[in-house]
């Protein structure tokens, strides 16, 4: 198989159309964006770390029939996904109050939440992804209620199999945002991918961040901190 015409290019990677109508191939890129895309860096050694680390998880949550859009990985910084419908929605679900809800509800970053909390914000640059809730996404004919109550359970379960995955590597998952799409039939599955770029990581014993806010907050360099995430899931998983 090999990439054909570019689909897509985004922030973290760009999207080909391959020979089959339902395959695309994904390279991940080189690049760390923060503040919808204002402030853009180089950051080389990052794409094959995001790639390995997303193809790692997602063939984990298969395992724990969770179902994703991840076919294969293909080389260093690039994979073969199912192509989707992506549901222009980012599901955030929040376990230990931190970011953007720590700020907008005075809840301090690092006190752990009752129950996971779930959010929806819509993806749209222009508007700058603002926060929605469900009666929003139906107006907007974003997804029927059947599809919001798939997207929330699958949510839910991917949270309780992510922790319990970051916790056997000493890391608390604190926060994370998935996507989904549809598949021609409809059926809706986790697609987009996990990485520390859409999760917040904190070791376990020093809190230390393992995630996109080391950049995000000039906390020093980006790629070691991602290459200790993939050590400790390679020591877990090889
Ligand atoms: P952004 O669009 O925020 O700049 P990326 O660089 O990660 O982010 O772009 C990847 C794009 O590919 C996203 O818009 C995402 O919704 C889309 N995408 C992810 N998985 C699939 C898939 N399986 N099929 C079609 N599109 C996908
Ligand atoms: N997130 C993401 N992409 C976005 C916005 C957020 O992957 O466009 C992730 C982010 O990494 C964090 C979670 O979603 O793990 C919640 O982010 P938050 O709303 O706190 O936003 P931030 O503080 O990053 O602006």
């Amino acid at each position: 198989m090999k990439p054909k015409s570019l689909l897509y290019e985004g922030k973290a990677k760009r999207l080909f159309e391959t020979d089959d109508p339902q395959i695309l191939w994904v390279e991940y890129l080189n690049q760390a964006t923060a503040l919808n895309g204002a402030r853009k860096d180089a950051m080389d050694g990052k794409a094959s770390l995001n790639n390995e680390i997303t193809a790692l998880i997602f063939e984990q949550l298969k395992r724990a029939n969770l179902q994703n859009h991840f076919i294969k990985k293909i080389s260093k910084c690039e994979q073969l996904v199912e192509k989707l419908e992506i549901i222009p929605l980012e599901v955030v679900i929040r376990n230990i109050s931190a970011g953007s809800f720590a700020k907008r509800l005075a809840i301090p970053e690092g006190k752990p939440l009752e129950f996971p909390v779930l959010e929806f914000y819509y993806k749209d640059d222009d508007l700058d992804d603002p926060f929605i809730n469900d009666d929003h996404v139906k107006i907007l004919n974003l997804a029927s209620n059947q599809e919001i109550e798939r997207i929330k359970n699958e949510a839910y379960k991917i949270n309780k199999a992510l922790s319990i995955l970051f916790e056997a590597i000493d890391i608390r998952l604190v926060d994370f945002k998935i996507e989904f799409g549809r598949r021609a039939d409809g059926t809706v599955l986790l697609a987009d991918e996990i990485t520390p770029d859409t999760c917040r990581l904190w070791d376990k014993q020093t809190d230390e961040h393992l995630d996109k806010d080391v950049y995000r907050r000039n906390l020093g360099d980006l790629v070691p901190v991602y290459q200790e995430v993939l050590n400790r899931l390679n020591k877990r998983f090889d």
